[in-house]
């Protein structure tokens, strides 16, 4: 199914898509490819808006496909074949998911639409946001068994780099119940996470979470230790940490009352716990999201990659084609 998703203020038409399999049932607009609702078993557990106007230039980036290159950089730029490569500074002197021009806030272009599947393709031309090479991504989402599978496809014409995420966020209480987020469980199987400076940029150390309010390898609320006296939790003013992968399951999240469980699984080396400390959005059906009413899992090459070469590289050559897969199940 698709119908219309509004218009955006310069008034172009943006649509939205369903996909589903009957016990799970996903929204997807053209405006950023964002994801807009997943319903499982009629409960809607994805934050969103009603309408495009909510996703316009949107900084929470609601369901957004964040590219080419998600989470922060230092110094808004990097070094790739002995040249400075560029970007805009929007935090400070930093970059945030790409600048001030994110594919989040574009109009992407239909490839295929199925019952249960969308592609949507976008093409980013040589200096796009300050990066180099004529690059063309997909992305698919598929609703398969249980589950959303999203699968990103990228290649460049010249050396570059892309690291791709999804910034949905969460609640399986639903949501409509944003007072209830901090009570989903988390289990991340991660031995250690990064700790970030000031201005939120990775330090390089990778930290154990042992003994830390990091320790999420059992089960435990998100809200249990997040007001915990920890310099990180200061920092950032709660979860907004990568954790280091040791396995492609890289995290489970449970609503304890109903049993409902969302597995992520990923090929990628990190994942991103947001607790929503910044969110101050209206969403769908006349709901206030607030500070923490939803938690993001963004599956991600370690936040600052290309500016560490002791880590996990998000780097393309020209003509090899980057994919990479995350999946959101659900039991
Ligand atoms: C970042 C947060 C940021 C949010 C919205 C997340 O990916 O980790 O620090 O506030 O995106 O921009």
């Amino acid at each position: 199914m698709v119908k219309t998703f509004g218009k955006l203020a310069d008034g172009r038409e943006v649509l939205l898509f369903a996909i589903e399999n009957g016990r799970v049932r996903a929204e997807v607009t053209d405006y950023g490819a964002s994801l807009v609702s997943v319903l499982v078993d009629g409960v809607d557990v994805c934050l969103g808006c009603d309408d495009v106007r909510g996703y316009e230039r949107n900084g929470a980036y609601l369901g957004a496909v964040v590219g080419r290159n998600a989470n922060r950089m230092s110094d808004a730029g990097f070094m790739l074949n002995g040249q400075l490569v560029k970007l805009p500074a929007n935090e400070g002197k930093n970059n945030l998911h790409s600048g001030p021009d994110s594919w989040g806030w574009r109009m992407w272009k239909l490839v295929k639409h199925t019952e249960n599947s969308l592609t949507l393709a976008i093409h980013s031309p040589d200096g796009d946001q300050g990066f180099t090479g004529n690059a063309d991504v997909t992305v698919t989402y598929t609703i398969e068994d249980n589950g959303l599978t999203i699968r990103y496809r990228a290649v460049s014409d010249k050396d570059t780099a892309f690291n791709l995420t999804n910034h949905a966020y969460f609640n399986l209480f639903g949501q409509d119940k944003p007072e209830r987020a901090m009570d989903q469980e988390l289990m991340i199987p991660a031995e250690a996470f990064c700790p970030d400076d000031d201005a939120n940029i990775p330090t390089g150390e990778l930290r154990s979470v042992e003994g830390t309010p990091f320790d999420f390898r059992s089960f435990k609320s998100i809200g249990r230790d997040i007001g915990m006296d920890y310099e990180p939790l200061h920092l950032q003013g709660g979860y907004d940490h990568n954790f280091v992968n040791n396995q492609a399951v890289c995290a489970v999240m449970r609503n304890p009352e109903n049993g409902l469980t969302m597995t992520v699984t990923t090929d990628l080396p990190g994942v991103q716990l947001y607790a929503g400390n910044f969110l101050d959005n209206s969403g769908k059906g006349g709901v206030y999201y607030g500070k923490r009413s939803g938690v993001a899992l963004e599956t991600q090459y370690f936040p600052d990659s290309v500016n560490h070469p002791e880590w996990d590289q998000p780097f393309v050559k020209a003509g090899e084609v980057m994919e990479t897969v995350t999946r959101y199940a659900f039991e």
